[in-house]
């Protein structure tokens, strides 16, 4: 049997995109390469609901959340970061490298933010050049609400950046509509990929800001992946030729599937597995119900002492689960939830964790 990859990223890639990926590498200077690229490209936007170019970069998600950061703003200027987990807390790395003026709002795991302290931090910083927030905090399962930001920034200066590395495909989410600035995401999350891909769209007014900014840059100045897109079709270097080959097959995939009948059956699937896990005696991470998103589950078990070690013996039966990050590490197991999982998929998971429980009971 195939390995089960139940975690909120890198999830199971399909067959058909992996025989595809297995075809004869081409060239990325030339017309069929070309084709893809402006294909997939066009595709992308369907899944940022944007008319915005979305560009495509190699390298995990993290990079993508460096290049936000270092196309967008200026030495010295004052960003706020809405933190609330591992995630969040990436973005204040990252600023504070730069040596931006970082303000880090942060929250206790497994809670959302607070409108409230958002809206008193912008009236208190006329300022404020930008506000970075995650959209799914994969290290919690919190579903963070972005429209209700972009309703705050929309007729400011301030840009709104928002890591929704986890959180597309199988959440809602409304670049142009809910007014955002730069949204990134990652090819092995909701896409059905392997890592190695990631993906950003950015508003006029992001690109104006792009003219200005002074931070350092050079592998991810996003100036020149917008010119090769639109000039000539390509990337400035050499792209993962073959994962992008793998992109155009999920896009079609996806789309035929369309995005709205993906969100309502990860939906289901997110709820179905929840109660599962509650009928073997876990809770919920998240305590809020509205805060809970569709990318992964998290819960505890007051039984299990070592989570590590009980997701350990799991994954050795074939079955990968992913555990807490930073402080919480061994307290929490982290259940994904997208990309190719099915009702099959969750029920051999539950079948293995009873499993297990029944064995640590004895
Ligand atoms: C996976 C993920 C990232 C990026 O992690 P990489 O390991 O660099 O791909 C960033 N933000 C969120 C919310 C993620 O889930």
């Amino acid at each position: 049997m195939e390995k089960l990859l139940m975690t909120p990223g890198p999830t199971n890639v399909p067959e058909e995109i992996r025989k595809k990926m297995a075809e004869d590498v081409i060239h990325h200077r030339m017309a069929d390469y070309k084709k893809l690229f402006s294909d997939v490209s066009e595709d992308l936007k369907h899944f940022f609901k944007t008319k915005q170019e979305v560009l495509t970069l190699t390298c995990s998600g993290t990079g993508v959340m460096e290049a936000a950061v270092v196309n967008l703003f200026s030495k010295k200027e004052k960003v706020l970061v809405i933190n609330t987990g591992n995630f969040g807390q990436r973005f204040v790395e990252i600023t504070t490298t730069y040596d931006l003026n970082v303000i880090d709002l942060k929250y206790d795991w497994g809670s959302t933010y607070k409108l409230k302290d958002v809206k008193e931090i912008i009236l208190a910083n006329p300022d404020l050049k930008g506000i970075l927030m995650t959209h799914s905090e994969t290290s919690t399962g919190v579903l963070n609400d972005i429209q209700s930001i972009g309703d705050l920034t929309k007729d400011t200066d301030i840009l709104l950046v928002v890591d929704s590395i986890s959180g597309m495909v199988v959440n809602p989410l409304e670049f142009d509509d809910w007014s955002l600035d730069c949204v990134i995401a990652g090819s092995q999350k909701g896409f059905l990929l392997p890592p190695g891909l990631a993906f950003v769209a950015l508003s006029e007014k992001a690109k104006k800001a792009m003219e200005r900014s002074n931070l350092p840059k050079f592998y991810f100045d996003l100036k020149k992946y917008i010119k090769f897109l639109k000039e000539k079709q390509q990337n400035p270097y050499t792209p993962a030729i073959t994962l992008v080959v793998g992109l155009k097959c999920a896009c079609d995939l996806l789309l035929e599937e369309g995005l709205d009948s993906i969100q309502l059956k990860h939906t289901k699937l997110r709820i179905y597995l929840g109660e599962e896990l509650i009928k073997l005696g876990f809770e919920y991470f998240v305590k809020d119900e509205n805060a809970r998103g569709n990318t992964l589950v998290a819960v505890t078990h007051k039984e299990i002492e070592d989570m590590d070690n009980f997701r350990g013996i799991i994954d050795k039966n074939g079955i990968s689960l992913a555990g807490g990050q930073g402080n919480y590490s061994g307290k929490l197991l982290r259940i994904g939830c997208l990309g190719k999982i099915t009702k099959i998929d969750i029920d051999r998971t539950i079948e293995e964790i009873k499993k297990q429980l029944d064995v640590a009971s004895r």
